[in-house]
């Protein structure tokens, strides 16, 4: 596998060219699949296993042309009222749809998008993503009404090839998250096959994540969710241990599939940015005003659960730099994990939690970089950031040890700190990292 991308993702060519399947990553996958699906779910079919592993890459033209395809994408974006404040997750969906589009499908892209209470509410219409998505494919994509029903049958069956239809929000329907066999049996109804590229949802078992893949064969995975794995294959699986994973960047939903991936093969889990905070309100720990992701402090306490069980080191900062603001000039203080104070959020790693990390990874022969240590973008939180890579730059250096840096921002942190080119890998290969 290539270790050291410097391609341009925007050309859909040399994105194919990169998602090299190898029969280790195919392992990872598998191991994500059955711990997250199959073992919990107990009832899916082996043969269904087999194919919910595969990645659109693996499906013939013929699998694809004419075909109604369904995907499920995650272009559960921020918004202002009507406004899309960042659309990177639309833009990171763009290479599957491209792709499917290109071999002739019929592609219909299904999302939820925040969280309706109790059915349609129309600032949690998907209207602004539809018509995002159009900019960017440069064509028009028809919002359909609903996601289930005659009108999306007509609306689907009517499309030619190579047109672009988003349903309307999924969790319009309570059935979306108890994944409900009936409604996901409608959801299902108009289409042929199933690609999964919600990355950010991709673990959790709702009816177009996981239930739609009973109904729909095939049902593989896009380029997207396979992308955010692929880069991972030959370190992780034949990687010298003792071996780390420092986990960082804004948020759990966005890291969920890396984390539980590595989580399997890593003895030691380093967490960092902006997910502690939900980790350590999973914890009961007071977070102040940091950033918290509420509906992912199950997902926190599940992964803490998980570590416990297999004997793994999860490692969260004990120290941390708060502020009084989201500003590069906020007033700042360090306190203990424990003790943020109301009204201050966690914006980087104290030094003393640096220290630790240096323990921790000194006797570490393979280490995985994938997100910031903190908002290192502001001068005042960029030291947790810029210590945990000066660690790893001397670990290659003086131990020899293998170090992998995935995802645009610990990437560009590595380049900041001028420190890029003493690690071992660096890929830009990471989905949220996607540029296009
Ligand atoms: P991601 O795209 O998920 O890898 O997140 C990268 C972003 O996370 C960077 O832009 C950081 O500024 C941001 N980040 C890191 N730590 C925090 C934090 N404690 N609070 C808010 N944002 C953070």
């Amino acid at each position: 596998m290539p270790s050291l991308w410097k391609g341009d993702t925007t050309n859909i060519e040399q994105i194919l060219d990169t998602i090299i399947l190898s029969k280790h990553f195919i392992l990872i996958f598998c191991n994500y699949h059955k711990d997250t699906f199959g073992v919990r779910q107990g009832f899916a079919p082996a043969t269904f296993e087999l194919e919910a592993k595969k990645s659109i890459s693996d499906l013939s033209d013929d699998e694809l042309k004419g075909k109604k395809v369904l995907v499920r994408c995650d272009v559960n974006v921020p918004l202002d009222g009507k406004k899309i404040t960042d659309d990177t997750r639309i833009r990171s969906s763009i290479p599957t749809i491209e792709y499917l589009k290109s071999k002739g499908a019929i592609v219909t892209v299904c999302s939820h998008l925040g969280r309706p209470k109790d059915g349609p509410e129309d600032k949690f219409s998907l209207g602004p993503c539809a018509e995002r998505m159009s900019e960017l494919l440069d064509q028009t994509v028809t919002l359909a009404p609903d996601c289930i029903g005659e009108e999306v049958a007509k609306i689907v069956g009517d499309a030619k090839e190579g047109d672009v239809i988003m349903l309307e929000n999924t969790r319009f329907y309570k059935e979306e998250t108890k994944n409900e066999p009936e409604f996901v049996e409608k959801l299902a109804a108009p289409f042929d096959l199933f690609v999964n590229d919600a990355f950010g949802t991709a673990h959790r078992a709702h009816a177009s994540t996981e239930g739609v893949t009973k109904f729909l064969s095939p049902a593989v995975s896009g380029f997207l969710l396979a992308k955010e794995l692929e880069y991972l294959d030959g370190a992780v699986s034949n990687g010298a241990t003792p071996m780390a994973a420092i986990v960082g960047g804004s948020k759990v939903s966005s890291k969920i599939t890396v984390l539980d991936a590595l989580l399997d093969k890593c003895d030691k889990i380093i967490i960092g940015g902006g997910m502690v905070f939900t980790f350590l309100k999973a914890k009961g720990l007071n977070v102040g005003t940091s950033l918290v992701e509420d509906d992912f402090v199950e997902t926190a306490k599940e992964v803490m659960a998980k570590a416990e069980k297999l004997g793994k080191e999860i490692l969260l900062p004990s120290d941390i730099v708060v502020a009084d603001s989201f500003s590069p000039d906020a007033e700042t203080q360090i306190v203990a994990a424990d003790a943020i104070p109301d009204g201050w959020m966690g914006l980087d790693n104290g030094p003393d939690t640096t220290k630790e990390q240096k323990e921790a990874l000194s006797d570490c022969k393979t280490v995985i970089m994938n997100g910031p240590m903190g908002v290192f973008e502001f001068e005042k939180f960029n030291k947790g950031t810029f210590g945990i890579v000066d660690i790893l730059a001397d670990l290659t250096k003086e131990n020899g040890a293998i170090t992998i840096i995935g995802g645009g921002d610990s990437v560009a942190a590595c380049e900041q700190s001028g420190r890029a080119g003493e690690m071992s890998h660096i890929s830009t290969g990471g989905g949220a990292s996607l540029e296009l």
